[in-house]
């Protein structure tokens, strides 16, 4: 990576210039954020373990026709993908209660939703990324209508795919957030998937135990938070192949 242009350092991941024009290097940190980054720390290992785990659900939700930036995976901690436009929307889809939605409307964490409910946050860090409607989204600007339905057409099938892939594997997929931009090819726009899909921004909970196997480790303070994401990886086959040698990084400080 040493000799590539940074564009833009994030909380989890640094974008670089990628080696072809529309193509960006997308790097994956240890550094761990919650509480709109009141609370930081570094998840020794989190950063391998996420561009594998981004990496094998792109590829598994490309199998099934959603188009996503992904292009391929670099090393332990780089993988190639195109440049979008992000749509500056983080797109939260929900199972299960938890979190922001247990806390504001007092549904008790782990109740089943009657169906899947689709939020949307605008991307924005200095406001906290503040919850708003698909009213505002269109208003602003954001996305027009017809850019919402893709994403919502996306979202649900994505949703339905991953609930069957975790659920395979003991793992209930209590909701998770994904981020979409526009691709452009000659005159033509697509909507498609981009960041990353990781237990940093899903919540995976152990289907006999509930135990939790995501970034709540972190935010909760429950300890061996790099092991909960190690499990996922390894419930679906894909352990990195290095093993802990190519791991490196500060010791873990939460
Ligand atoms: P943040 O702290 O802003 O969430 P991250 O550490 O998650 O940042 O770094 C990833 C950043 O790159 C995000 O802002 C995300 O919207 C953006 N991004 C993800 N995929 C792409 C892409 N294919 N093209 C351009 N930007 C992207
Ligand atoms: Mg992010």
């Amino acid at each position: 990576m040493a000799r590539r242009r940074q564009l833009y350092e994030g909380k989890a991941k640094i974008l670089f210039e990628g080696p072809e024009p529309g193509t960006l290097v997308q790097y994956f940190k240890d550094d761990a954020t919650a509480f709109n980054a009141q609370k930081k720390g570094i998840i020794t290992g989190k950063g391998v373990l996420n561009n594998r785990i981004s990496e094998y659900l792109m590829q598994r939700l490309s199998d099934i026709g959603i188009p996503t930036h992904f292009v391929r995976r670099l090393n332990m901690r780089e993988q190639l993908i195109r440049e979008v436009e992000i749509i500056p929307i983080e797109v939260v889809v929900r199972n299960v209660a938890a979190g922001s939605l247990s806390t504001r409307l007092g549904i008790p964490e782990g109740t089943r939703l009657p169906r899947s409910i689709i939020e949307y946050y605008y991307k924005n860090d200095q406001l906290g990324d503040p919850m708003v409607a698909e009213e505002h989204i269109t208003a602003f600007g954001w996305a027009v209508p017809q850019d919402m339905d893709d994403i919502v057409a996306l979202t649900l099938r994505i949703n339905d795919f991953l609930c069957g892939l975790f659920l395979g594997v003991g793992i209930i997929l209590v909701d998770f957030k994904v981020e979409f931009g526009r691709l452009w090819e000659n005159d033509e726009m697509r909507i498609v998937l981009a960041d990353e899909i990781s237990p940093d921004n899903c919540r995976l909970w152990d289907a006999k135990t509930n135990e939790k196997l995501d970034k709540d480790r972190f935010r909760q303070d429950l300890g061996s938070v790099e092991e909960g994401y190690r499990e996922v990886a390894r419930r679906r086959g894909i352990l990195p192949e290095g093993g802990p040698a190519d791991i490196k990084g500060p010791k873990t400080l939460q």
